[in-house]
């Protein structure tokens, strides 16, 4: 059920035994400080959720908010507003059938750094993080959804300085990995890092497949940047463009509640896929 995969797991003390992975003593030094509810004798492929597991966590970001409007539409139309509506309709569809937990970085018109963000969805131990936008270009001619995962290669500067901070070890050595040596500290991040890009992907192809069917796609709607809401190492994370404010007929279109409701019932099929094929289950058959 969950998507969480085997490291992230062993990391935030959901107790699967990860022996397979990592020798037992490394894997005991990594998970000491963080409670553990690993139930004897579990088998892994049946751990992720035991009977007192809650339902994964699925954090909405609506982009902007407060004094940053976001986008603003040919017509006049706020990012910040639509992106707020469709996260909401989003969490109503994602919650009705009680397999997720949903939460939402902001719940009203207020301004929230994008640190903020996505240290709340790791405060929370968020399963997956989905920022929602529609932002602007500069030809208005423009329109169609696309979905974006964070880069892997630096395109300019601000980039990769972005992906160094990424690289980095030093986040995981003071929470997570406490009292873990450097060497092995960066081993294990790299090790979450891999299956949080794997991830992250999967559902980006899953939302590009399921919008398709229903709304208008930008060309080669997957797309990847560095997007700083993306940057939580630990939690696959996407950003979806729902569509483009500087368009006339999307803006249009997102005003609409029944636009918007086609719009997250498509995310929904596509959490739901994330969720019912996830990805650990190979990467534990070793
Ligand atoms: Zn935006």
């Amino acid at each position: 059920m969950s998507g969480w995969s085997v490291t992230r797991r062993l990391l935030l003390g959901h107790g699967v035994s990860a022996g397979f992975l990592l020798p037992a003593g490394l894997v005991r030094a990594a998970t000491t400080p963080v409670p553990v509810t690993h139930k004897p004798g579990a088998h892994p492929r049946q751990a992720p959720q035991s009977p007192a597991a809650p339902p994964p966590l699925v954090m909405l970001d609506p982009g902007h908010g407060g004094k940053d409007p976001g986008a603003i539409g040919i017509s006049g139309t706020y990012e910040k507003h639509v992106a707020l509506a469709a996260a909401q309709q989003l969490q109503a569809l994602l919650q009705h059938a009680g397999q997720y937990r949903v939460e939402l970085t902001r719940r009203r018109d207020v301004f929230i750094p994008l640190e903020e963000r996505v240290a709340r969805a790791q405060g929370r131990g968020a399963a997956l993080f989905v920022s929602m936008h529609a932002d602007a270009l500069a030809d208005h001619q423009v329109r169609g959804a696309s979905v974006y995962t964070l880069a892997t290669t630096a395109s300019d500067a601000q980039s990769a300085a972005l992906a160094q901070r990424e690289n980095s070890a030093d986040r995981f050595a003071g929470s997570a990995f406490h009292g873990v040596p450097p060497e092995v500290a960066r081993i294990l991040a790299s090790l979450v890092r891999q299956e949080t890009r794997l991830d992250s992907a999967r559902l980006q192809h899953g939302l590009v497949g399921e919008l398709d069917r229903d709304i208008p796609m930008l060309q080669n709607p997957a797309r990847h940047a560095g997007f700083v809401v993306l940057k939580a190492a630990e939690i696959p994370s996407v950003l979806v463009e729902m569509g483009f404010m500087s368009n006339r007929q999307d803006e249009a279109e997102l005003r609409r509640p029944e636009h918007r409701a086609r719009v997250v019932l498509a995310m929904k099929r596509a959490v739901d896929a994330y969720f019912a094929t996830a990805g650990h289950a190979t990467r534990m058959a070793g």
